[in-house]
């Protein structure tokens, strides 16, 4: 049977600085693990448009459709500011993101123990946190029609709809039953159903799917505003939340404040199952490109490292493989190895990107 498939797109700034890391580890797991992949890498944001005027290609669009998994980098910098919008680096991204119709995008927040202190709250509040968010992206108040700014009565007024069909809560939903399968079995759906008519249809079909296809997992429901409160008060109740993208937008990055730095947070974009089972993939680190230090050896590669820990998990059921790749991450960061962003007023060993993935290899 072939090697399962990645198609790397390193992108800009930061972006091919990770990815360099990702490759080691990689190549380690083939080397190490008899666990091989065809790789592939292509050019995506900035750097698709240096070569070829657009963002990302035609051709690069149809190897991201043929792929088990896209491992992305990061797109965009100061040099592309100018550029018009249509050709703009993030354009890549969401060209992306749109013709895979990646609806399910997975942002966990885990706060490795090493990094208790680090987070913006108190270490017996978020030590040994480790859960999931699961939020709608491709429909919802972002998409929604009618939108825009017209006028009426002599004033403008702002305009944009919150709008889900049944069957695109019946997707998000189950990708969120699946993943709380694999992990603490819990999931707690997210809206405001007491003020939104969308958030009644979102509350009666998630119970529904649950009711029908997964009555073993426990189900609870909350409130979003609700839900953002217990999220700082008491982050470890919850296993996976399921929300829809606006919510999931506002959740999922004070999610990731409560780890620490952008320089953790890994995440997955999932779509519909492929041919061979597999979901539609997308995986990428939280953060951008970060021009600010890139090219200086600065960058923190383990959001990137740990996005293809998920591949392993969610595109790959590799889970014991993933579990390792984990391990070595807290290793390392046990052993007191920092870059830049995790040294705090405790210290550390610092590193640089490359001797970062060094000593996880090590660790590995
Ligand atoms: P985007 O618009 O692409 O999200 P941004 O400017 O909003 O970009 P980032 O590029 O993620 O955000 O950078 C925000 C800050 O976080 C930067 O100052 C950068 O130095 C820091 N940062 C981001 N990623 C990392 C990383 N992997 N390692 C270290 N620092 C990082
Ligand atoms: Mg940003």
């Amino acid at each position: 049977m072939a090697n399962p498939s990645i198609l790397i797109l390193a992108g800009d700034g930061i972006g091919p600085e990770v990815m360099t890391e990702v490759k080691k580890v990689i190549n380690w797991f083939g080397a190490k693990r008899d666990v091989a992949f065809d790789v592939s890498e292509d050019l995506v944001g900035g750097a698709a448009y240096d070569v070829h005027g657009v963002p990302l290609s035609d051709e690069t669009m149809a190897k991201a459709q043929e792929v088990d998994a896209v491992l992305l980098g990061a797109v965009g910098g100061p040099k592309y500011d100018v550029l018009d919008f249509s050709v703009k680096p993030e354009r890549g991204l969401l060209r992306l993101r749109k013709e895979m119709d990646l609806y399910s995008n997975l942002r966990p927040a885990q706060c490795f123990d090493a990094l208790a202190d680090f987070s913006s709250l108190k270490k017996d509040v978020v030590a040994g946190l480790d859960i999931m968010i699961v939020r709608e992206l491709t429909s919802g108040i972002y998409f929604g029609e009618p939108r825009g700014i017209i006028v009426e009565n002599n004033e403008r007024v702002g305009i944009n709809t919150q709008r889900y069909t049944e069957s695109e809560i019946e997707r998000v939903a189950r990708s969120a039953f699946e993943l709380a399968k694999r992990r603490g079995n819990k999931v707690c759906s997210m809206e405001k159903a007491n003020v939104m008519e969308s958030g009644i249809l979102w509350r009666e079909v998630v119970q529904r799917v649950h009711d029908e296809e997964y009555p073993e997992v426990e189900l609870s429901h909350m409130y979003a505003d609700a839900g953002a409160m217990q999220l700082c008060r008491a982050p470890k109740q919850f296993d996976v939340i399921v929300t829809d993208n606006l919510f999931g937008d506002l959740l999922s990055d004070a999610a990731a404040m409560l780890t620490g730095s952008l320089g953790m947070l890994p995440s997955a974009s999932l779509g519909a199952p492929m041919a061979n089972g597999r979901p539609k993939a997308m995986y990428e680190p939280v953060h951008g490109s970060a021009p600010d230090i890139a090219g200086q050896g600065k960058a923190n590669p383990i959001a990137c490292i740990l996005s293809f820990s998920m591949a392993l998990r969610y595109s790959f059921d590799l889970g014991a493989e993933a579990d390792r790749l984990e391990a070595a991450v807290e290793k390392v960061l046990a052993d007191g190895v920092r870059t830049a962003d995790l040294l705090g007023p405790e210290g550390g060993v610092p590193v640089s990107t490359s001797e970062m993935g060094d000593k996880i290899i090590e660790a590995l």
